[in-house]
């Protein structure tokens, strides 16, 4: 009978940025590797993601070290402008020499084209190794070996199943119980423009944060800046639905940001089509694995996006899992246990930075320019950025302990 705690395929439920970096990294260290996706077509939304040198870091030792300088923009800079006045301060930024610091860019990229470059990564290495239409309904775990149960019926065994499907994991049911998430109070406006439709202030090679009582705007150009990535966060109960496809109106978009500079109104009306995203809260999960199953990126820890890591966290731990368990081939019990030793504190600090960050950036203070002035001297001096964000981007994927 065969050994079950040696693992030489794997099943990676989901193929988002975090499953395409697992599945990527495992082809490399020799597993076999199936993707299962529900999408009937790979295509990732139109939106932007912001990648620090960590996970810049996980392209490069991929082999993608062309695609991150080819798709990405780097940004020249950081400001921070006051929601009402306008009135703008350049802010020290750990992305502009990202390169000389830390080896690797920080850079903002189309996510279909960060996807793009991931699947093809994959494909060259195993070609018919992503499978689409094949939803994850439930895995049985009954065996000796787990199995991915589609709802198509049909049953994907393999030594390993590793969920990377997402905010709305079914593979974290059997790991983590029926926890539901409650409402964050939080909402986000999504959309890209077509820089030309901008004047050309705003079209500025620099990530700009509006700060705002209750709310707060990021600003950042993709595709070199063709592009213009526009994500308006609103603190309100008025949406409740956490999907990337849901849409809103350019009417109601402009009603949650009444009152705003004219520049972000200006934007406002020159996105293409207005995604809305509630943002829902769950509980960083301590224990990610049971038996031969585990869990990666949003399935594991979802976050609030104010530390732009949930992407990075993902690739991050895709990168880690191929990793160990290539150190512990013969031990899944062990590799798994060393893969969640590596990753859990890291993952739950980012995700309770994340929600710090939710009163930073919507600080009562910042109402008016005075109290906006202070905010910024207190908030952003480059020591206090410097110890937000530096254990962040500094991190290494192929050194850490495994
Ligand atoms: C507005 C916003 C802005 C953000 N900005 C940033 C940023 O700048 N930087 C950053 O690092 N992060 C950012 N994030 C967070 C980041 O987008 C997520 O953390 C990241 O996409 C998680 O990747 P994942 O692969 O774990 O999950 P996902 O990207 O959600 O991928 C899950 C995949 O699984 C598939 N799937 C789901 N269920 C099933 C099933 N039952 N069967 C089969 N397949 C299934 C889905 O179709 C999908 O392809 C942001 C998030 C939001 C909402």
């Amino acid at each position: 009978m065969k050994d079950i705690s040696t693992v030489r395929s794997v099943v990676v439920v989901g193929a988002g940025l975090g499953g395409l970096t697992a599945a990527l990294a495992l082809l490399r260290q020799g597993f076999q590797v199936t993707v299962l996706e529900q999408a009937p077509m790979l295509a990732e939304v139109g939106a932007g993601v912001q990648l620090s040198a960590n996970a810049t870091r996980v392209l490069s030792l991929l082999g993608l070290n062309e695609s991150v300088s080819e798709l990405g923009a780097e940004p020249t800079g950081k400001m921070i402008r006051h929601w009402s006045t306008g009135r703008t301060w350049e802010v020290p930024d750990l992305a502009a020499n990202s390169r000389e610091k830390y080896g690797h860019p920080f850079s903002f990229f189309h996510r279909a084209d960060l996807h793009t470059a991931l699947m093809r990564g994959v494909q060259a290495l195993a070609p018919s190794a992503i499978r689409l239409d094949c939803c994850c309904e439930s895995v049985d775990l009954t065996g000796t070996r787990p199995v991915v149960v589609l709802r198509s019926g049909e049953r994907v065994e393999a030594d390993l199943v590793v969920g990377a499907d997402g905010v709305h994991s079914c593979v974290r049911a059997p790991i983590a119980g029926p926890d539901k998430a409650r409402f964050s109070g939080l909402y986000a406006w999504r959309g890209v423009i077509p820089a030309g439709r901008l004047p050309e202030h705003l079209r500025t090679m620099v990530g700009v944060n509006w700060v705002g009582p209750g709310r707060h705007v990021v600003q950042y150009p993709l595709r070199r800046g063709e592009l213009i990535n526009f994500v308006g966060i609103v603190e309100g109960q008025g949406w409740q639905v956490e999907s990337w496809t849901q849409q809103g109106t350019l009417a109601d978009c402009l009603k949650d940001f009444e009152g705003w500079h004219e520049d972000v109104q200006t934007m406002i009306r020159a996105i293409e089509v207005h995604y809305k995203w509630a943002f829902m809260a769950r509980g960083p999960l301590q224990n990610w694995s049971t038996g031969a199953v585990t869990l990666l990126g949003d399935a594991a820890h979802p976050t609030l996006p104010f530390l732009a890591q949930g992407a990075a966290m993902a690739m991050e731990d895709g990168f880690v899992l191929a990793r160990a368990l290539a150190a512990h081939r013969d031990d899944i019990a062990q590799a798994l246990a060393s893969y969640e030793a590596a990753r859990v504190q890291r993952t739950s600090a980012i995700v309770r930075g994340s929600n710090d960050n939710t009163a930073r950036f919507h600080n009562p203070k910042l109402a008016d320019v005075d109290g906006a002035a202070q905010y910024i001297e207190e908030q952003w001096a480059a020591d206090k950025v410097r110890d937000r964000y530096e254990w962040l981007f500094d991190y290494r994927v192929d050194e850490v302990a495994v």
